[in-house]
């Protein structure tokens, strides 16, 4: 993630209070611009960025064109997670691919399906989960989530409970693995990291950049988790 960058000025469009709210549940760790905002919390809060487009940064098909259209999931629903369904945003069958499941930081805690059910927040996940390894399923893995820009026709997301400032706990990391493992299963994701939107794999929010909203989510704790979270897919996948 990027600290700072000089370049002052770019086109004005990116700096608009509504792309840099985006991290499907604060979007405060950073602006549009990577500027880091700081993890515990920012005065930026706040539950939306009001009135716009239904999804500002999602819909302008600018995203780059999948190398190939993997399968719609066989399931759309994960049975180990609680299924809490969303009736607004989202997407219904806005999915052209599932190239792998993103990261994200809550910078919050407890349930984020009454703040995903606010219309006027106009973002979402496909999954949250608890610091005590609870997991719960907003969208259908067959709907579009809004939780990471050009990147939600194309990949899962999920949010996870607590703070960048903090690791995952170990329940969040067992509790991760076991939808990935489902995702494999389900969608043939490989074990392993996914580097760029263009790859496919366990991705975090920042891999993005700005196309994504500009995002640091989740923060380097949090993203030097995705190997133990691997590991334990791995244990979890059946071959
Ligand atoms: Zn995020």
């Amino acid at each position: 993630m990027t600290h700072r960058k000089p370049k002052p000025k770019p086109r004005p469009r990116a700096v608009s209070r509504r792309d840099a709210m985006v991290c499907a549940s604060s979007g405060l760790i950073a602006t549009a611009f990577g500027v880091v905002a700081g993890f515990g919390g920012s005065p930026d809060s706040g539950p939306g960025p009001g009135p716009g487009p239904m999804e500002p940064w999602a819909e302008g098909g600018s995203g780059p064109a999948p190398a190939e259209a993997a399968s719609v999931p066989a399931q759309p629903w994960m049975p180990d997670a609680t299924l809490r369904p969303l009736s607004v945003n989202f997407t219904p069958g806005g999915l052209r691919e599932v190239r792998g499941l993103v990261l994200h930081v809550q910078e919050g805690e407890n349930s984020l399906h009454d703040r995903f059910s606010d219309p006027a927040v106009r973002s979402s996940a496909h999954f949250w989960v608890s610091q005590s390894g609870e997991i719960e399923q907003y969208v259908s893995a067959h709907d579009r989530a809004w939780a990471q820009g050009t990147g939600n026709p194309s990949w899962l997301s999920v949010e996870t409970s607590g703070f960048a400032s903090r690791p995952l706990t170990a329940q969040q990391v067992d509790s991760v693995a076991r939808i990935y493992a489902w995702g494999m299963a389900q969608h043939g994701w490989p074990l392993a990291p996914a580097p760029t939107p263009l790859g496919r794999g366990l991705g975090i929010h920042s891999m993005g950049g700005r196309a994504w909203g500009g995002h640091a989510c989740p923060g380097p704790l949090r993203s030097a988790q995705t190997g133990e979270i691997l590991t334990a897919a791995r244990g979890r996948h059946p071959r």
